[in-house]
């Protein structure tokens, strides 16, 4: 009996319950399991990879941007533009497939945005970008894949 209480305190008391708060969420093990290093530590640890990095900052084909780790379309190629900033920059994701949150990790907040399905941190939003929408989704493109359009 004291076992069973025990353990669910255990279980409520810990960090690790924001898997379940995703429909394809998954345990922090699962994804280090499944993700590449440097997918991992984007999407799980919320790091940021280096500018002009990431080859997906020069794809201009048309097609559609996937979230790396579960596979969730995030992004038309038609909403994608050159920033200047080296991170594969839009201005507008498909509807309902990314979430926010405030990011604290810098003096001034930012906007973190992450997969609504699985929870990944993809990047940041600010509200220097182009019309119509004047936003600029300043994404990893290590957080991404592409799927180019198929050609009819
Ligand atoms: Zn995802």
């Amino acid at each position: 009996m004291v076992g069973g209480i025990l353990s669910r305190a255990l279980k409520g008391g810990g960090h690790g319950g924001e898997a379940a708060d995703f429909p394809a969420g998954k345990s922090e093990a699962a994804w280090k399991a499944e993700l590449a290093p440097e997918q991992f530590h984007i999407l799980r640890q919320h790091g940021t990879e280096r500018p002009f990095s990431h080859p997906l900052n020069d794809e201009k084909r048309a097609g559609t941007f996937h979230c790396a780790g579960c596979g969730a379309a995030l992004f038309d190629s038609g909403t994608k533009y050159d920033s200047g900033s080296g991170w594969p920059s839009f201005f507008r994701p498909l509807e309902g497939a990314v979430g926010t949150s405030t990011d604290y990790k810098l003096v001034m907040p930012r906007t973190e945005v992450h997969c609504a399905q699985c929870g990944g941190h993809l990047g940041h939003v600010f509200d220097d970008g182009p019309q119509p929408t004047g936003q600029r989704y300043c994404m990893n493109g290590t957080a991404l894949t592409f799927e180019p359009a198929v050609d009819t």
